[in-house]
C-alpha cells in the first residue's frame, strides 16, 4: 500500500451550492441517482473501448465491459461499479469535487434562490455524479485508470457537506466503484426488485450490460443457504437506435433521450431513421424541450454522438450537425466508417458530409412539420431556440430559404412581444403594390414600435418586422431575400417604397426640397459634421425629423450593439431627414437669429437620435438647450 496520507480538501463554494441544490430540488425524483451513475459508468466503458482501439493493452486482458449494481443490506450500501476507463488521481481531483467549467459558474449565478424556479433550472444542468448525495450521506469512490499500475488507485470520500478526502490506494481492478452509504430514510433502495425496475426503466438502452446478482436457488432440506455469486444482465442492452422504429414506444424514446442526453424533460420531437445503400447508418435525433444553460457557451459540447458499429467514437461530433442546430441531440451510428476514425478524417470524409446534410434536412423537416401541425408547440420551440436558428441563413447558404420559412417575428401587426409571424404569412398579407419585406432593428420592442421611421408605413398600412434580438443584425446582413422578396431596412438609404410610393408624394418631396433649399442649407451648416446630408423626408407624418444611414453603411443599431460588445465600431454618420409639414420646422424657418436656429437644429437632431434609442454625445448640453428653450417659451 503506497504510503500517502489521507488528504482532506474543502469543496469549492460552488460545489457545496450544487450539492445542496441537488439534494433539495431533486428529492421527489430521487431514483434518478441510479440513472446518472449508470450513465457515467457506461460513458466510462465506452471511452475505454474507444481508447483501446489504438492501444489494446488498456483492456488488461479483459475486454468484456460491464456495469454492476450490488446491494449490501447489512452495511446499508448500494455499489455501482464499472470496468471502464477509470480515473487517475489528477482526474479525480479535476472532475469530482470541483466544478471546472465556466458554464457551471454561470449556471450557478443564474440561480435565484426560488426553489421552484431553481429546480427547473437544475433540469437544464446535468447533475451527474452529485445526484449520489440525494440518497447517500456518504459516498466512497474508488478508481484506477486503465493501463496504470495497481498502486495508482485513488479513493475519494465525502459526506457531501463541505469537504472530501482523497488518498492513494491499491486497486487491482481497473475502473470505478462507487459505494453509496444510504441515508436512514432511503433504505428502500436496498430492495433488489426496486433497483431492477429502476435499471430497466432508465437503462434498458444502454448498450453496456448492467448486471445484478442472481438470486440463489432455494436451499435443499438441511442445507445452508448459498450466497448469490452469479451475475445476470438486468437491462435489455440493445442500442435503441438499431431497433425498428415501429417496435419502439414513445416512452422508450423518452427514456432513452433522458438517459443518453442527460436531460430531465421529455424531448419536443425526434426523428429516427435507418439509411441503407452505399452509406449505411442509423440516426436518432432529438429536439429538446428546453435550451441547455450553456447554449451560448462557446466551449459547449455538441449533442450528436458518433458511433461506428455500436462503438461510441466521440461526442462533440460537430461535423454531424452545423452550429445553428447545436441544440439537436442524439446519435449517429455508421456501418461504414472505420473504427479508428479521427477528428481529421471526419473533416474530409464524404460519407460524413452526406450524413450531415441528411441530418440537417431531417431536423429542418421535423421543424417544418411541427410548425405546420402544432403551432403552439412550435412557439415553445421558437422561444427556446429561435435565436440559434437565426444564425442559420449566414451559416448554411444552401438551406437559407428553408430556414427562412421557419423564422418567426414580432411585427407591427402582432400583439405584445410574441414572435409568431412567419415570412410566408407576411408575404400573404403584403399590400397590393408592395414588393419588399420591410424591417426595423432596435434595442427594444417599444423603441421599434414607436420609431419615427414607421410613420409612413402606418399611414400606408404596411406591416413591418420588428427585430430586437442581438442576432437579428447578423441575420439581416446575411439573409437579404426570401422567395424573391428583398428584405429592406426602413432606416437605410432613401426610402424606396417602389410602386407603393404615390407619384404625388414623390413630386411633393422634390418640390419641397427645391423650395426649402435655404432652410436645408441652414440646418446643414448648424449641424456640421454630425450629419452627412440633410434631406426632406417622405417617411415622417408626426415627428419633426429622423436619422437614417446610407444604403451601404452599418445600421446605427448594429454599431450600438457592437459597442456594447466592446468592439470598436465607428458610428456611421447619419443623414437627417426633416418633416417640412411639422410646425417645429416652420418655426425654425421663421427664426432669424442664427444662434437660436443652431440650438433648435441641434435639439431636433438630438431628439431624433433619442427616438431611435441612440445615446447623446453631450446629454448635459441637450438639457441646457431644452431648458433655455422652455424659458424662452415662457417669456
Ligand atoms: P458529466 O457526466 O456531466 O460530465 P458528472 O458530474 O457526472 O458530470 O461527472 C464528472 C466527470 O467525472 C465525468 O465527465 C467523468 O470524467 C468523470 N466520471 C464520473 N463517473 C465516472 C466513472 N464511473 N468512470 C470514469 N470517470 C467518471
Amino acid at each position: 500500500m503506497p504510503d500517502t496520507p489521507v488528504k482532506t480538501h474543502e469543496f469549492k463554494a460552488e460545489v457545496s451550492a450544487v450539492l445542496s441544490l441537488v439534494t433539495n430540488s431533486l428529492y421527489t425524483n430521487r431514483e434518478i441517482f441510479l440513472r446518472e451513475l449508470v450513465s457515467n459508468a457506461s460513458d466510462a466503458a465506452e471511452k475505454l473501448r474507444f481508447e483501446a482501439l489504438s492501444n489494446d493493452a488498456l483492456y488488461e486482458g479483459d475486454s468484456e465491459l460491464t456495469i454492476r449494481v450490488a446491494v449490501d443490506s447489512d452495511a446499508g450500501t448500494v455499489t455501482i461499479s464499472d470496468n471502464g476507463i477509470g480515473m487517475s488521481r489528477q482526474e479525480v481531483g479535476e472532475t469530482i469535487g470541483t466544478i471546472a467549467s465556466s458554464g457551471t459558474r454561470k449556471f450557478l449565478e443564474s440561480l435565484s434562490g426560488d426553489k421552484a424556479r431553481d429546480s427547473q433550472l437544475i433540469g437544464q444542468f446535468g447533475v451527474g455524479f452529485y445526484s449520489a448525495f440525494i440518497v447517500a450521506d456518504r459516498v466512497t469512490l474508488t478508481t484506477r485508470r486503465a493501463g496504470m499500475n495497481a498502486d495508482e488507485g485513488v479513493r475519494w470520500e465525502s459526506t457531501g457537506e463541505g469537504s472530501y478526502t482523497i488518498e492513494n490506494v491499491d486497486r487491482a481492478a481497473r475502473g470505478t466503484e462507487i459505494v453509496l452509504h444510504l441515508r436512514e430514510d432511503e433504505k428502500e433502495f436496498l430492495d433488489d426488485w426496486r433497483l431492477r425496475s429502476i435499471i430497466s426503466k432508465f437503462s434498458d438502452h444502454i448498450a453496456i450490460p448492467v448486471q445484478m446478482l442472481k438470486a440463489p436457488e432455494p436451499p435443499e432440506e438441511g442445507e445452508e443457504p448459498q450466497p448469490a455469486t452469479e451475475w445476470e444482465q438486468v437491462n435489455k442492452g440493445t442500442a435503441l437506435w438499431m431497433r425498428n422504429k415501429s417496435d419502439v414506444t414513445e416512452e422508450e424514446y423518452h427514456e432513452f433521450y433522458k438517459n443518453t442526453c442527460h436531460d430531465f424533460e421529455n424531448p419536443l420531437t425526434w426523428a429516427h431513421n435507418r439509411v441503407e445503400g452505399t452509406n449505411e447508418y442509423s440516426s436518432l435525433l432529438f429536439v429538446p424541450s428546453r435550451a441547455p444553460f450553456d447554449m451560448w457557451d462557446r466551449e459547449q459540447k455538441h449533442g450528436v454522438k458518433l458511433y461506428v458499429r455500436r462503438v461510441f467514437i466521440m461526442d462533440e461530433a460537430d461535423k454531424l450537425m452545423p452550429h445553428y442546430l447545436r441544440f439537436v441531440k442524439g446519435v449517429v451510428d455508421s456501418d461504414d466508417l472505420p473504427l479508428n476514425v479521427s477528428r481529421e478524417i471526419l473533416q474530409h470524409d464524404k460519407k460524413i458530409d452526406s450524413i450531415r446534410s441528411a441530418n440537417v434536412k431531417r431536423v429542418l423537416g421535423l421543424l417544418e412539420k411541427m410548425a405546420r401541425d402544432d403551432a403552439e408547440q412550435y412557439q415553445k420551440f421558437w422561444g427556446e431556440f429561435g435565436n440559434v436558428l437565426k444564425e442559420g441563413p449566414a451559416e448554411d447558404f444552401g438551406n437559407r430559404e428553408k430556414i427562412g420559412g421557419l423564422l418567426r417575428f414580432a411585427t407591427t401587426r402582432s400583439e405584445g412581444d410574441a414572435q409568431n409571424v412567419s415570412l410566408d404569412q407576411y408575404i400573404e398579407r403584403m399590400t397590393e403594390k408592395q414588393e419588399k419585406i420591410y424591417y426595423i432593428t432596435a434595442d427594444t420592442l417599444s423603441a421599434a414600435r414607436n420609431s419615427p421611421h414607421l410613420e409612413v408605413f402606418k399611414k400606408k398600412d404596411i406591416e413591418v418586422l420588428l427585430l430586437t434580438d442581438r442576432v437579428d443584425e447578423w441575420l439581416v446582413s446575411h439573409f437579404t431575400d426570401y422567395k424573391g422578396k428583398h428584405l429592406q431596412s426602413v432606416a437605410k438609404g432613401e426610402l424606396d417604397l417602389g410602386e407603393l410610393e404615390d407619384q404625388e408624394d414623390k413630386e411633393k418631396v422634390e418640390k419641397a426640397t427645391e423650395e426649402h433649399k435655404h432652410l436645408i442649407e441652414r440646418v446643414k451648416t448648424a449641424l456640421g459634421d454630425s450629419v452627412k446630408e440633410v434631406r426632406v423626408s417622405s417617411r415622417l407624418t408626426e415627428s419633426p425629423a429622423c436619422l437614417v444611414v446610407g444604403d451601404y453603411d452599418m445600421s446605427q443599431n448594429l454599431a450600438r450593439v457592437l459597442k456594447q460588445l466592446g468592439q470598436d465600431a465607428p458610428m456611421p454618420t447619419p443623414i437627417i431627414e426633416i418633416n417640412l409639414d411639422h410646425p417645429l420646422l416652420n418655426r425654425m424657418d421663421a427664426e432669424t437669429d442664427e444662434d437660436k436656429f443652431g440650438e433648435l437644429a441641434r435639439l431636433v437632431f438630438d431628439q431624433a437620435l433619442l427616438a431611435e434609442g441612440g445615446q447623446l454625445e453631450d446629454p448635459a448640453g441637450f438639457v441646457h438647450r431644452l431648458n433655455r428653450l422652455m424659458l424662452d417659451m415662457s417669456s
